[in-house]
């Protein structure tokens, strides 16, 4: 029996090829009908005998392609029309606009056999795309995403290319990139005086990078400088060049097998390397194994890694004695990745000895994304290139409202409708560059949207660039919590509306309703509002903001906070030839001069890090987080003491005390116990510290969230979530969102909407 359906779709489903596919199912069910692009997704008006029907709707959620994402999927029954064919029909304007821009998809397995076989019309041709791969955020200039509005509007098409992006059934059907040697963008490579090197240019550069050469690639979002990353020494050179002593470096190394000679993954993570987002994933070095040069991440136990995700790295890994390379972002220091050509050549002298260019321009820069993994669950790092722009929906509406996000690890947010438009990576906004560049990706993003911002959300610091930058809009400016933006993020990352819970807070710096610093809290609260019930013990941060880069002063700062003379003795023997230094400091906390209260689990953990020895002067963010983190145990989590802290109620706020913890780790320091067995102990205390003061504060029934950038501390995250679960807490952590300060403006956005 005849009968018919209607099937709305809704989420990236156009520009994927999501009708042609939807027409070649149609063919195999033997469906009447027709597929339409409205302004909210797909609509689908389907006929057939029962079975085949619901194979047909059965289907098209499970054989989706590989750039299609549903996020609601609606089936109706229909009056039967008694269709004759199946047909795709003209777009229609009807519905409410929900947008999704594409996003920068790696090279599809079609198009890596294409660019790989001798017979092919686009073999070895570094631009190959379809509709399941290829560039798109990164070349738009204007929606809707046609070719006209992108970087490729002065490629005109050859009529073969042509003839594949008219036809419907062709896997390059609007393929807006779509493009071959005839008609498309081309490479070039430059000797770094700006002298054109003539020949086979992937031959070339594979030769140049094999005689320890640095190169400079334009890749999908911007340019990366690449080197051998066997090649100790041309590592190093990198490292001097970029003035970037020890902050590790991303690898890509050719395929799966061989990142298995130099790293252990599970399945997760190789899912990650070989998705169409393909990030840097965080490995596990093999300790086994000496492939890499030290030198690519010193004295850590992890190893970025990513899989060539454009055609061009295709061809280079497909050179003999390409495994791996160092791929990483050529930025000049503290300034957005550079993606403009006029500027490779000024900014890249004396970094890159060449430069590989095209003319095919990137519109947006967009760094690599960055995730890890803990046990089985992803965290992101960085959110950019494969996520971005990719919306979060919402409940509510979040209509005209943005947030501009934090002062490091910046991203900005864009509310439309019930829409959430998470901005990329912008980095810290500490110089012009950044500023400009966050206006500009800002406007462009937002141009799109067509958002007329009537509320602005920043954070609540005083001195973060983000006050400066809301001047620049005429809406009603809301300033929000560093800490609760982090608990709202983390809500909504995890779907929880409306009902009060239990953030655990853990990061470096956020400015407090008190004026302190704040960073390692327990609050409850919900989209709207919170109360803290919990913190560490303030102590002063010698020279604030400044002593972030130097941890043995805040080291100082804490110890004589707590322990007083006894501090200032410990201070001196641990820090042996700033004696005068520690005089100067702790004079400054005498007098209050300079030294503001902070109470952060980032600066216990320079603090530890610095009595321990292991990095007295952090080069790159979160530099002595990540070593500590490195040195612990994670065999150990829940299974070993931990040393003493108190918690004390002071007017119904818990303190937690770590004045004994410490004293602790310099005795056993001094006693030369093993930094491992120290840094395992001193994890074990904050988790223990943490659930003992959710005891104490006997919340009994509440679900509770987890976020801040401490919280990438895999020690951290499963001591306390399963110590939690034991209790019978349900805890939430991040999933898609970045529980460092990447992900606060998403929480911004939705305090401000229930303002
Ligand atoms: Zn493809
Ligand atoms: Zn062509
Ligand atoms: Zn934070």
């Amino acid at each position: 029996m005849q009968t018919a359906k209607s099937i709305i779709v809704r989420g990236r489903v156009q520009g994927v090829g999501f009708r042609p596919f939807i027409f070649g199912l149609a063919s195999d069910y033997n469906i009447v009908g027709t597929v339409q692009n409205n302004m909210d997704g797909v609509s689908i008006i389907a006929e057939g005998d029962i079975n085949s029907l619901d194979k047909f709707i059965n289907a098209i959620q499970t054989r989706l392609p590989r750039l299609a994402k549903i996020y609601e999927y609606i089936v109706r029954d229909n009056e039967l029309a008694g269709f004759e064919n199946f047909s795709i029909i003209e777009s229609s304007k009807s519905g409410t606009s929900s947008l999704v821009i594409p996003i920068d998809a790696s090279i599809c397995p079609d198009c890596s056999e294409e660019l790989l076989n001798k017979d092919n019309k686009r073999y070895n041709y570094p631009f190959i795309n379809c509709t399941q791969c290829g560039p798109r955020y990164s070349i738009i200039s204007a929606l809707p995403y046609d070719r006209p509005y992108t970087s490729m509007e002065n490629f005109k098409m050859c009529a073969d290319c042509r003839e594949e992006y008219d036809n419907p059934l062709d896997r390059r059907h609007h393929a807006q990139p779509n493009a071959c040697e005839i008609c498309g963008p081309k490479y070039e490579l430059y000797r770094i005086d700006g002298t054109l090197i003539e020949g086979n240019i992937v031959e070339h550069v594979a030769e140049l990078i094999k005689s320890g050469n640095i190169v400079a690639i334009k890749g999908i979002g911007g340019y990366h400088l690449v080197c051998d990353a066997t090649n100790e020494s041309v590592v190093n050179k990198l490292r001097q060049r970029k003035n970037r002593p020890s902050k590790p470096l991303a690898i890509m190394a050719k395929n799966i097998d061989e990142i298995n000679k130099i790293c252990s993954f599970n399945i997760k993570e190789r899912d990650l390397l070989q998705s169409i987002e393909s990030p840097i994933v965080l490995l596990n070095k093999r300790s086994d194994s000496n492939i890499i040069a030290e030198s690519v991440a010193p004295n850590l136990s992890q190893l970025g890694v990513m899989m060539p995700y454009t055609p061009f790295h295709v061809l280079l890994f497909n050179e003999n004695n390409i495994k791996y390379l160092v791929m990483t972002s050529a930025n000049p220091s503290g300034l957005p990745m550079l993606y403009k050509d006029c500027e490779a050549f000024t900014y890249l002298n004396n970094i890159a000895d060449y430069i590989v260019s095209n003319n095919r321009e990137i519109l947006h820069a967009i760094d690599d994304s960055v995730v890890q993994v803990i046990e089985s669950s992803a965290s992101i790092i960085r959110r950019a290139r494969g996520y971005v722009p990719e919306p979060i929906t919402t409940q509510s509406s979040c209509d005209s409202i943005i947030a501009l996000g934090s002062q490091q690890k910046n991203t900005f947010s864009i509310g439309r409708n019930s829409q959430i438009f998470i901005g990329p990576h912008i980095g810290d906004l500490n110089s012009v560059e950044v500023y400009n560049h966050f206006l500009s990706e800002f406007n462009h993003l937002n141009k799109w949207m067509g958002v007329n911002p009537m509320k602005i959300a920043i954070d609540l610091h005083p001195s973060f660039t983000t006050n400066e930058l809301a001047k620049e809009f005429s809406g009603e400016i809301v300033k929000i919590q560093h800490h609760h933006a982090h608990l709202v993020s983390c809500m909504v990352d995890n779907n929880i509306r409306d009902e009060n819970v239990i953030g655990i807070i853990l990061d470096g710096t956020g400015y407090g309703t008190d004026g302190n610093i704040w960073g390692f809290e327990i609050l409850e609260g919900n989209e709207g509002s919170f109360e803290r019930l919990a913190h560490l013990r303030y102590t002063n941060l010698p020279g604030g903001d400044k002593s972030i880069i130097e941890p043995w002063k805040n080291a100082v700062g804490m110890l004589y906070s707590l322990l007083g003379e006894r501090g200032k003795n410990y201070s001196k023997k641990l820090f042996k030839d700033q004696s005068d230094t520690i005089n100067i400091i702790c004079n400054m906390i005498d007098k209050n001069l300079n030294s503001p209260l902070a109470g952060t689990c980032g600066r216990l953990f320079d603090a530890v890090a610095s009595i321990l020895g292991v990095c007295t002067k952090a080069t790159y963010d979160g530099e002595a987080a990540i070593i500590l983190s490195n040195l612990a145990d994670l065999n150990l989590i829940n299974q070993i003491e931990s040393y003493s802290y108190d918690i004390l109620n002071e007017d119904n706020l818990f303190i937690i005390d770590f004045s004994s913890c410490l004293e602790r780790i310099i005795e056993d320091k001094f006693n030369n116990v093993s930094n491992e067995y120290i840094a395992t102990m001193f994890h074990q205390t904050v988790v223990n510290s943490i659930i003992d003061t959710i005891i104490l504060l006997d919340k009994i029934d509440s679900k509770i969230v987890l976020s801040g950038g401490s919280f990438h501390n895999p020690y951290l995250l499963l001591g306390v979530k399963s110590k939690l679960n034991k209790l019978g807490f349900e805890v939430y952590s991040h999933r898609n969102i970045p529980t460092n300060d990447g992900g606060l403006s998403l929480g911004q956005l939705v305090i401000a909407s229930k303002l």
